[in-house]
């Protein structure tokens, strides 16, 4: 018997008793590769003996200065360290304690500058349906998952979701990829229009769409078109890079790759890599200029935030990935996964696409190539998947939601940034073995 409370989604767990590389072990000694990097996180893998050490040092000189009487040195470090890395106007971190805590101090901020502007008129948000943003009541409502809105309506963001949600041309074969990201783009401006857009604060979205839809990459020019409509509205950009950005992609964020830089970016997983709960907002200099003219400061705050072991861990991974070129490695062993799956999977019946970018992959699983159609929901073919994999060795991030109105199954890839190709070819073996029993 168990008395914890999310085992009740979860019934039957093995036990995870150790980590090491690319592998997690479990009480009965199996191994699995850590194909997902749990849903994105572990990006150097467990174990890492620089983290540990990291860990330690900072446990015996300080755990814990509670931020009303202390600042810290990691914490201070880790600030300097985002903001150089952060892209064009980016100012200042605000650090929390995980992806919903980013996304929910994202919102805030958004809401206290035009606040502090004299615009409070503006509190509505505008995002994609297919997307997930966090499970606290202000990210909930950015998120379009109706099945996760369910219970706790009406939620406290009054949010509107737009189709087409992102840039996803799989089943708009006919249209060119910049007609399409085009086409998504406008979607946000015929919203605007329609809400009256002095009413609304922010758009939020996935640069690459994660959980809800297996690694969907924007269409060229989509992002640098919604960054125009934003500022030809007044609107502000909050980009939720939480699960695909801090290298993931290839690059330390995702929306470098489209040239575009947001108002207010949400990062954390892949920040601490797993060894500690952290995430963080990085903010442009325009919102903390209103902060500062305006009440002074961000009215925001949590007991965690700014953790030196959490500022400790985090600064370790970075240094790691930065000292040995591990962003190049997510780029090469990026490039050699995604064409091993293209060789094993070309002529899968049931492999309908596989898209994505750097070490973040995704594979869309279909009833017919031809048509295109979905699996039927009720056989939930994803978390057969998953099971299939656990049963061989793998973890693989399974999902299950909705493209452009269709059901979807997904099977998402996240493995840690140093993935070697001998591991990349087994993972590729196991998860076509653990595909093929799912659909027998
Ligand atoms: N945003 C995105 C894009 C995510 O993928 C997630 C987590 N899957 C979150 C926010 C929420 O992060 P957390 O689970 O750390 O609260």
């Amino acid at each position: 018997m168990t008395r914890l409370l999310h085992r009740q989604i979860h019934a039957e767990l093995p036990m995870a008793v150790g980590g090491r590389g690319v592998e997690l072990f479990d009480s009965h000694g199996r191994a699995y590769i850590d194909a997902s990097g749990g849903a994105a996180v572990s990006c150097l893998g467990h174990g890492h003996p620089d983290v540990v050490a990291a860990l330690q040092r900072q446990a015996e000189k300080l755990a814990y200065a509670h931020t009303s009487f202390f600042t810290s040195e990691p914490a201070e470090a880790l600030a300097e360290r985002l903001v150089a890395d952060a892209p064009a106007g980016i100012s200042h971190a605000y650090l929390v304690s995980g992806g919903s805590e980013a996304v929910e101090a994202a919102l805030k901020m958004a809401r206290q500058y035009f606040v502090e502007k004299g615009e409070p008129q503006r509190g509505r948000i505008v995002a994609r349906r297919q997307s997930y943003h966090g499970n606290t009541l202000g990210a909930l409502a950015a998120g379009g998952n109706a099945w996760r809105r369910a219970s706790f309506q009406p939620l406290l963001v009054e949010t509107h979701h737009i189709d087409p949600c992102y840039a996803y041309r799989y089943r708009q074969p006919g249209e060119s990829e910049e007609a399409y990201g085009r086409r998504a783009a406008d979607a946000l401006e015929a919203k605007l229009l329609e809400l009256g857009p002095e009413t609304v604060m922010a758009f939020v979205a996935e640069p690459v769409v994660g959980a809800t839809a297996g690694a969907v990459p924007a269409a060229p020019g989509y992002l640098a078109r919604i960054r125009e409509i934003c500022d030809r509205y007044g609107v502000l950009l909050i980009l939720d890079e939480v699960m695909c950005g801090m290298g993931r992609t290839g690059t330390m964020h995702a929306c470098e790759q489209d040239g575009v830089a947001p108002d207010l970016l949400a990062i954390a997983k892949g920040l601490g890599g797993g060894y500690q709960p952290i995430g963080a907002v990085l903010l442009s200099r325009r919102i903390f200029d209103a902060f500062a003219e305006g009440s002074g400061f961000f009215q925001h705050g949590h007991t965690y935030m700014g953790h030196p072991m959490a500022c400790a861990a985090a600064l370790a991974v970075q240094e790691v990935i930065a000292r040995d070129g591990l962003l190049a490695n997510v780029r090469e062993m990026g490039a050699y996964l995604r064409e091993r799956l293209e060789m094993r999977f070309a002529d899968h019946p049931h492999v309908g696409d596989i898209r994505g970018r750097g070490l973040f992959l995704g594979l869309e699983l279909v009833a017919d190539r031809e048509t295109k159609e979905p699996f039927d929901p009720a056989l939930k073919l994803h978390a057969r998947v998953k099971t299939q994999a656990m049963a061989r060795g793998l973890m693989v991030y399974p999902a299950g939601g909705t493209i452009d109105g269709s059901r979807g199954d997904h099977v998402l890839l996240a493995p840690p940034f140093i993935l070697d190709a001998p591991t990349a070819e087994t993972i590729v073996e196991r998860l076509g073995q653990a595909l093929d029993a799912a659909l027998s």
